[in-house]
This record gives structure tokens, sequence and C-alpha cells, in this order.
């Protein structure tokens, strides 16, 4: 069969398994690239009206916490000190402005596609404090810590990094645990599950009692993923299934792994919309304090304040679509945005923006 005639099958069966159905299935997908691929390749459109396809806290940059992005915007202001960030997060905007606006009043900030290049540019000006936003999920952690191993190799004392990394199985912990939040099974993230690996979402089968699915990102997998959810809860059962071997292993990349622990230890986190989650992040281990900007800087996180009428919240947890937005598409665009789901490309509004606004 040709990818068209399983697509067409895969929509058959799913329409087939939910027939009169009166209960909808809610269904999560938990990463941004999930999200983005879901819509431009339009398979919402192939759901039957009672199977819903959330996105839920994917997108790395939407997850970072208000609070987070003041200190990164603050530690610009200082002068003497320059961010280096990945692009995404120049644009998010926090109480007192993004780090744009810091640039444009002065601060030095360098956006930068890799901690190599971090390194790099930290190597080549001696005199001058850099310092990495590190944010991200476990996908992007084992190159900051890559990193924090590297600077300490070479004792280069004038980079340190801001750690803001998050870890995706406490999040869906929190939405399975919160009664307004109704999720029957997870599309499970697909780069995240490179590096965790399959086995990792075992609690969430056998304690929260919901099927997951690991598959990858092109629309027929991402069918087939919501497919095998939909047989798995009409026939009443609940397992992990890997959909995606030839990317992902039971257990995960040892050597990421290896890396994250060398560096980093669970701890407390604060996310957007989520709040503070105890084990959700990773904080740097004593004995790399130096590279931790939080200590070097003795920098102490403040309130989050949202930017007024911006749902974001509600939209990373699926308890609201960006349509529902009043912001959406007029005071809020791409171009425009308002809040970090419209700012960065994973964003669920500004996939919505980009490919479903009709
Ligand atoms: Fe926030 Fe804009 Fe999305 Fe509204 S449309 S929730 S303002 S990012």
């Amino acid at each position: 069969m040709n990818p068209r005639e399983l697509m067409q099958m895969y929509t058959r069966e799913l329409s087939d398994l939910v027939a009169g159905r009166a209960t909808p299935l809610n269904l999560m997908e938990v990463c941004g690239t999930h999200t983005v691929n879901a819509c431009r390749s339009g398979v919402h459109s192939l759901m039957p009206p009672n199977v819903r396809l959330i996105s839920g806290p994917g997108c790395p940059v939407c997850v970072t916490a208000q609070r987070y992005i003041d200190a990164l915007v603050a530690l610009g202001r200082r002068g003497d000190v320059t961010i280096l960030t990945y692009g995404d997060m120049i644009r998010v905007a926090g109480a007192g402005g993004s780090l744009e606006i810091a640039r444009g009043e002065g601060a030095d900030v360098r956006v930068v596609t890799s901690t190599l290049e971090g390194l790099e540019i930290a190597r080549r000006e001696p005199g001058r404090q850099f310092v990495f936003a590190a944010v991200g999920f476990e996908t992007t952690a084992p190159a900051t810590a890559a990193a924090v191993l590297q600077a300490a190799a070479e004792s280069l004392r004038n980079f340190s990094i801001l750690p803001a990394h998050k870890l995706v199985l406490p999040a869906m912990r929190t939405l399975l645990n919160d009664p307004e939040v109704k999720i029957d099974g997870f599309v499970c993230p697909g780069h995240v599950s490179v590096i965790i690996g399959s086995e990792a979402y075992r609690p969430i089968v056998s304690e929260y009692h919901k099927p997951c699915v690991v598959t990858g990102f092109e629309a027929l997998q991402i069918m087939q993923g919501v497919l095998h959810l939909a047989r798995q809860i009409v026939r009443g059962e609940t397992r992990l299934e890997n959909l995606y071997p030839e990317a992902v292993s039971p257990q995960g990349n040892p050597h990421a792994v290896t890396l994250i622990d060398r560096v980093f230890v669970p701890g407390t986190s604060a996310w957007r919309a989520l709040g503070e989650m105890p084990e959700s992040g990773l904080d740097v281990r004593e004995e790399f304090a130096a590279f931790d900007a939080f200590r070097k800087f003795n920098i102490r996180l403040g309130e989050d304040h949202e930017p007024r009428g911006c749902i974001c919240g509600k939209v990373i947890t699926g308890r609201a679509v960006p349509v529902e937005c009043r912001l959406f598409g007029t005071v809020c665009t791409p171009v425009y945005a308002v809040g970090p789901c419209m700012v960065s490309s994973e964003g669920t509004c500004q996939a919505w923006f980009k490919y479903r606004r009709h």
C-alpha cells in the first residue's frame, strides 16, 4: 500500500472504531514537533468528530516560566554579561520586555545554534562573561551538560548556564492529577523518547491506567499513533506501544542520559501554566556550581505575570484551543506575538495561526 492508501485505511478504521461513541476520546500529544506536523499536514481534519487530538506542554519555549525570562532579561541588562540563546527565546516577553527589546536597548544578546557555538564565543572573548539560556526538555539537556563538562575541563570561567531544563514525565503526571483536564491517552513525545526511552512511560500506564504510544513525526505516523490509542481504549486495554522503534529504544540513549546525570540532579522547576513542580527540572550539581549562573550571579526568580488577555496557560494544558483566545489572529500574530505559544515555531498558537486559522 502507498502512504495515501494507508492513511485512508487508518482513517476508516478510526471512524469505524469510534462510531456511535457518545463520550469523545481526548488524546494528547506532548511534543512541539507533533503539534506543528499534525497542524501542517491536516491530520486533525481526518479525525472523527468524537476524537480530539489535543496539544499539551510539548513546546519548550512555551513552558518556560515568565519569571525565568525576567531573570534572563535582567541579567542581559546588567551590561557586563552576554546572553547566549536559541532563536525562539529571544522574542518571548517577560514582565519587563523580551531579550529582543533588551538587545535593542543595548544589551548584548546573541543567538546561537548550539552550546558548542556558545563555548567557542566564550573562548574568543575571555574578558567577558557569557550565560547560556539552558531551556528545553530532555532533548536539549545532554548538549547543555556536554557544554558544562567541556567548560569545566577547560576551566572556562567566563561561561555559565542559566538552567531551566524540564522533564516531561512530571508534566504528564500533573495533567493526569488535574480533574479539570481530561486525557484518555498520550501520543508520547518523539524527540524526548529518543533520549529517555519508551519504557520511561511505563508508570503512566501502570499507575494512571492511560495508554501511551510512541510514534514518529510524519502525518501517517501520527495518525497511526492515534489509531493505536483508540484501539486500546475501545477494547478496554491499557498498554505502552512503541511504533517508532527505528529511533526509540526501550531504554533510550544511555550516553545522553549519563551526560545529564553527570551534570544535573532533578529539582523543583517553575513551569508556565503548571506552576512549580518538584523534580520536574534539572539543577546543576554542586560540583559544577561555578557554571551555574543562578549561583554565580546570585539570581533569585520573582513572580509570574502573564500577558493580559493571553490564555497560553490554558492552551499549554489542553484546556483551551488557540481560537478561544480573543487576541488570536488579531492582536496576537507570529509577527506581533503576545504570548510564547505564538512566538515559538513549535507553539500551538503559531501552528494554528499558520495552518488551522480557517
Ligand atoms: Fe497567548 Fe497569543 Fe495564544 Fe492568545 S493567541 S493564548 S495571546 S499566544
